[in-house]
Order: C-alpha cells, then structure tokens, then sequence
C-alpha cells in the first residue's frame, strides 16, 4: 500500500489524511450512509476535522486503474458482451482464449474468511493464474485510453466502488451497498466539509451499481462467481498456530 501511495505522491498531491487513512493510520474515521436511488452509499467521514472523504475521476489525466488492475472478473453478461466485442463466434471460445479460472480469499471485518472463484479476463494475452492479485497493465489501454470502451467488463464501471448486497429479512427483500474500496491507486480522493460535490456522482453511479449488482446475482446463480466456502478466519489462524506449534 505505501509504495502505491509513494509513486502517486510522485504525480498528484495527495492530502496527508487521505494517506493516513489509506494506510489505517485514522483513528476518526467513521462513515455516514446515504441512500441514492436503490444503493446506499458509506461515504468515509472524519470526526476530527469533520470532513466527508469524497471522489472524482481524473481521467483522462489519469488512467491508473486500468494500468494496475489486479484481476478482471466476468459476470455472464460480461462473457455475452466480451465474446461479441472480441469477434468469438462462441462463449466457450471466448471463455478458454481469454479467461482464467481464478480463486481468491477476502477477509471480512468479522473474522470471516470468504473464497470467491470466478472467471476473471486475461490483461495480458499470456496470463495465467499466478497473475491474478498481482497489478499488470491491461492489454485494451492503448494510446490513454479503453480501446474496448464502452463495451468494458462491468468491473471496470465500478472502480473506486466496492457494491456488494445483503438479504435482509425475508429471502426475498435485498440491500444494495456501496463503498469506496482504497487500494492506493486513485488519486480521485478529496476532502470536503457537504456531500453535494459528490450527489451527481452518485446519482450516476447508483444504477450502474444496481444493474451489476444484479448481473452478479445472476452469474452465482448460474455458477458463473462462487462464494460458497465461507469459514471463520479466526478458526483458521488458530489451526495454523495450532499447527506452527506442532511443528516446534
Ligand atoms: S484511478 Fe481513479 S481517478 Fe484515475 S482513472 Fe481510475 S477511477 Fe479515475
Ligand atoms: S478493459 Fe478498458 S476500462 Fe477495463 S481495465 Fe482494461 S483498459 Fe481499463
């Protein structure tokens, strides 16, 4: 995180409490949630100097995301468009020239460990798995700009956010959330004392959010994403002691 943070110090001026709180350094950082359209949105807010902690893309003065991606994941509807983009005659064609199977964990904030498997769109033409995580340049930036865009993976709509959704209730009733992920690669982030710089934004955002949040849904529905082997992080740490011990 600090040498992303160092090499976009190089090029734009980052305000040190947006480093801070990228490097977990903040410890007023709340959030305040605002509902726009069907997603609500957490925006960061810090307490101290009572600053809400928003964003605005710079492209196209910057074009990071897309030189540091860490992986492209598809959703069904991603593989119908890509397939069509790149001239496939079939989705399976396009799924073995231009995907890998990938496998990843994200660790939740309550001890929960989540593996997620999808397909995720090769960067490069020779990538293999072993790539996936690390930040390679996509192969469709050319001369600063998508040269598949506006026909793009639903992923790439949604940077710097992070949507995800939660049933709630009934089976039937569902929430759609919104955050800002910080991975030390955009300096689109700003301060500010009202969140009216940033409604537009979101207003904009919200139904991109919705719409791929849905196309997600369905892509796990279809065996598409898997997010089936969800195991307690803590437990796994204690058997990894568990295990380091044994060991001695
Ligand atoms: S890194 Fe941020 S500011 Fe730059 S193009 Fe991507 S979203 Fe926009
Ligand atoms: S497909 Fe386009 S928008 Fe997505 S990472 Fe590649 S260059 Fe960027």
């Amino acid at each position: 995180m600090q040498e992303s943070l160092d090499d976009l110090s190089k090029k734009w001026e980052i305000p040190h409490e947006i480093y801070d709180l990228h490097m977990g350094k903040r410890d007023d950082l709340t959030e305040k949630i605002i509902q726009v359209g069907e997603v609500r949105f957490h925006i960061p807010f810090l307490e101290k100097s009572q600053l809400y902690v928003l964003w605005k893309c710079l492209w196209p003065d910057c074009h990071n995301c897309c030189e540091r991606p860490i992986r492209l994941p598809m959703t069904e509807d991603d593989v119908e468009l890509m397939t069509k983009k790149l001239g496939y005659k079939t989705k399976s064609d396009f799924i073995k020239n231009e995907t890998n199977v990938i496998t990843f964990d994200d660790k939740m904030n309550n001890d929960m460990l989540i593996t997620h498997t999808m397909l995720s769109m090769k960067r490069k033409k020779d990538e293999t798995k072993d790539d996936d995580g690390k930040k390679i340049p996509c192969r469709f930036l050319t001369s600063g700009s998508c040269g598949i865009h506006p026909d793009k993976p639903g992923v790439c709509w949604m940077y710097p956010f992070l949507p995800w959704r939660v049933p709630v209730d009934k089976w039937w009733k569902v929430e759609y959330h919104a955050k800002f992920v910080f991975t030390g690669d955009c300096p689109g982030f700003y301060l500010e004392k009202s969140l009216d710089p940033i409604m537009p934004t979101l207003q904009d955002y919200s139904k991109k959010i919705y719409d791929y949040l849905i196309s997600c849904h369905r892509a796990e529905r279809n065996n598409y994403i898997s997010t089936s082997k969800i195991i307690k992080y803590r437990f796994l740490c204690d058997v990894k002691s568990a295990v380091d011990t044994n060991k001695k």
